[in-house]
């Protein structure tokens, strides 16, 4: 059992994963006695394990820092740039998204195609999706970096559920039940598929510091539609269908307006795009810069706009409570509106939530890190993800 070979998997998945971890400002990359320390495994162990990754070619050994004091020197070990690569892809109201990474964290190649995707036909969009995708493959082909798979934000309820892979529903793009085995089919590559809140999510997760606190949060991604999602203690929360985080569908109050799932009285009817407008006295179709213009400067815009906080200051206690989680990063429209949106909803967190009143917590509200496609890297992620847990599959 001790040298079985899914424990070496394991274990060669543990190595590798402490060895692509981002390092804090200024820190060393870490040589085979630091990873054998947070490891839990032995020295001996760590250093056969390192020396498969590195004849696997995933990993390098960078220039000795110092000699030890036995004389030998300690070679820190780093992830090797483009030894392969992970694309992530995102179809978002109104552009079309690209990353591709490898395992260092840099990105390889990137796109960003403003289209008004609303109403759009779910056939061209894909296949004009593929073609980017493709184009970027064989680019990175070209210059000995293998795309290994392939990650799709969908602004939408997507499933896995038995041997699905298909968008349920995106009312935002007016698409509905879509399957995707085609288009996977069309990329040649395993296809990853999530909601483009929760692939943000895990986009802000790889940035976040080592602070337990700043490791669990509720991520908001906010445009036409209110998406959501969850980390707790580093781990992104799926659900029983993949859908935990939908803090849009939190009810605010059970007679108020129709929301696009049918419900009445969602948190996405105060706070969504359209809302958000209308409430600050705009119209409806004005972007969220408008709305920043506007608050900023019109004293009664600003005061119609304590509604809106109110209305997710309302939904987002619960969570924070529910969770016991004390930050709330703002993605989308929400990190436009963070210069007069953070502060207010910071204060009104301050007082509902129990790890604030009763643990001396400080409760966050900050815009996201990453500000552009941040579901297409997070997308690209997730299939690195499945690098670092199994290596030895892509020796
Ligand atoms: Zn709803």
């Amino acid at each position: 059992m001790a040298n079985s070979p899914e424990l070496r998997e394991r274990n060669l998945g543990l190595v590798l994963t402490e060895i692509c971890r981002p390092a804090a400002p200024g820190a060393p990359a870490p040589a085979r006695s630091q990873i054998a320390r947070r490891t839990g495994l032995h020295k001996t162990t760590v250093s056969q394990l390192a020396d498969e990754l590195l004849a696997a070619g995933l990993i390098v050994e960078l220039p000795p820092l110092a000699a030890a004091r036995s004389g030998r020197p300690t070679l820190p070990l780093a992830p090797n740039p483009g030894r392969l690569a992970a694309l992530g892809l995102e179809i978002n109201v109104e552009y079309l998204g690209l990353k591709a990474i490898d395992l260092t964290g840099a990105v390889l190649a990137e796109r960003h195609d403003a289209a008004d995707q609303r109403g759009s036909d779910p056939a061209r969009t894909l296949a004009r999706l593929a073609d980017l995708a493709r184009d970027v493959v064989a680019r990175l082909a070209r210059r000995g970096t293998p795309v290994v798979g392939v990650g799709l934000a969908l602004p939408g309820l997507t499933t896995t559920a038995g041997d699905r892979l298909a968008l349920l529903n995106a009312p935002n793009l007016g698409w509905r039940d879509l399957d995707l085995r085609p288009f996977e089919a069309r990329l040649g590559r395993p296809l990853k598929l999530d909601n483009e809140a929760n692939f943000a999510a895990r986009a802000e997760l790889r940035l976040a510091g080592p602070d337990p606190a700043e490791r669990s949060f509720v991520y908001l991604s906010a445009e036409a539609g209110i998406g959501g999602g969850l980390v707790s203690d580093d781990v992104l929360t799926a659900g029983l269908h993949g859908w935990a985080g939908e803090v849009g569908h939190v009810m605010i109050d059970p007679d108020g307006p129709v929301c696009a799932c049918g419900a009445r009285g969602c948190l996405e009817t105060y706070a969504g795009r359209r809302a958000i407008a209308r409430t600050v006295g705009l119209p409806a179709s004005a972007r969220p810069e408008a709305v920043l213009a506007a608050v900023a400067a019109d004293p009664a815009a600003a005061k119609r706009f304590d509604d809106v906080v109110a209305a997710l200051a309302t939904g987002l206690a619960g969570v924070l409570n529910l969770l016991d989680i004390t930050q709330v990063v703002l993605g989308g429209d929400y990190a436009v509106l963070a210069p007069v949106l953070a502060e207010p909803l910071r204060s009104a967190l301050q007082r509902r939530t129990l790890a604030a009143r009763w643990g001396g917590a400080e409760v966050t509200v900050r815009p996201a890190r990453v500000a552009t496609t941040p579901a297409a890297l997070g997308a690209a992620w997730a299939v690195l993800d499945q690098v670092l847990a199994n290596p030895a599959a892509y020796f």
